[in-house]
């Protein structure tokens, strides 16, 4: 179940109870946990801040704490903090006893409208991001817009590039209030976007992978610049390049609308990266069917498709763009 509103993670508590778990562990971002003190009575797990802790070997050392503590299998895991804290402590509740029950209590706008839902957990391999994971959706998540109040601007904003993306995707209003408005009056607006795709194709087989939207080129310049850009800046890059994609293949008529509502947002409009950097980091997306890359473009606001007949010129200019150079 999904719980919205500020003051919701009061609940944890009474949410905990009602689950009758045989021993509570909580792993908590160590930023959040001194600004925001849980209100629950069990031991916890720090994890310092930052993606080099979704690693294997953070993984590794939560399943240890996790024998300490003696967790079995009616044990309960409760994740509290941002997209890492989440993905980590999901993969090792995934993992533990073959999935022990867990919590998601996400404190970013990125976790609070996607990276908490769906049920994707893992972590990094240094090969790639996210490589190694399970889906192992949280029994509960307690989405409370009151942790924002204290989250840096550069995470806010990388956050809501993911609502404009959902925004594209399936609720076009929230281009309308993104930058204008406080993100905690659109946070559950924006992930019920992502959970109703989820509800009807929670494996990613179909329907889910629109959720790809802006993710392609996303990755890649991501990947490109080192991790210097944060996800979302490169998601708002990718947004950028799948809408110009898409008014030149599908007849995309509202380009202008995503591009002022990313503007508003403070996000970026191209990267400081290399061209073939992005293009090789493309030629190793997974998103790659039978040789051809797949991507997600918009008809119209609300209507999104996944296309494998984009021609490599479009890509061209569409990377050329994303990296500040003029298309050739
Ligand atoms: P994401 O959700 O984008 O994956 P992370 O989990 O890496 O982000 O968290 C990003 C940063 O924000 C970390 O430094 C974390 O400690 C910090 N953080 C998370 N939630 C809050 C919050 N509510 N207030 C302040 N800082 C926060
Ligand atoms: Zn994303």
């Amino acid at each position: 179940m999904v719980r919205f509103g500020v003051g919701v993670c009061a609940q944890l508590g009474p949410v905990v109870e009602e689950l009758g778990p045989s021993a509570v562990l909580l792993v908590a971002d160590a930023n959040v946990r001194e600004l925001h003190p849980p209100p629950l009575d069990a031991p916890v797990v720090p994890i310092p801040p930052g993606e080099r802790w979704k690693s294997l070997e953070s993984w590794r050392g939560l399943l240890d704490r996790f024998v300490e503590h003696g967790l079995d299998r009616d044990a309960l895991v409760v994740a509290y903090g941002g997209g890492v804290v989440c993905d980590l402590a999901g993969f090792a509740a995934a993992s533990y006893l073959r999935g022990v029950r867990w919590i998601a209590v996400p404190t970013t706008l990125l976790a609070q409208v996607d990276a908490a839902h769906g049920g994707k957990t893992g972590v990094d391999h240094p090969a790639a991001k996210n490589l190694v994971g399970a889906f192992h959706p949280p029994v509960e998540v307690l989405v409370d817009p009151g942790f924002l109040s204290t989250l840096p601007e550069r995470e806010l904003s990388s956050g809501l590039a993911e609502v404009v993306k959902h925004g594209v995707i399936g609720a076009p209003s929230l281009l309308e209030r993104v930058g204008v408005e406080e993100p905690g009056g659109f946070v559950e607006q924006a992930a019920r976007v992502k959970l109703s795709i989820v509800a009807r194709d929670p494996k990613e087989q179909g329907e889910r992978r629109l959720l790809n939207l802006g993710h392609t080129l996303g990755h890649a310049v991501e990947h490109a610049s080192g991790f210097a850009l944060h996800h979302g800046e490169a998601v708002a890059v990718g947004l950028r390049a799948a809408c110009r994609i898409a008014e030149r293949h599908c007849g995309f008529e509202q380009r202008a609308l995503v591009e002022q509502a990313l503007d508003r947002c403070g996000l970026p409009a191209t990267a400081a990266v290399e061209q073939d950097a992005v293009l090789q980091a493309l030629g190793h997306d997974k998103k790659r069917a039978a040789g051809r890359l797949r991507w997600v473009l918009p008809r119209a606001l609300g209507d999104v498709h996944v296309f494998d007949d984009v021609p490599d010129s479009l890509v061209d200019e569409a990377v050329a763009d994303a990296c500040g150079e003029a298309a050739g």
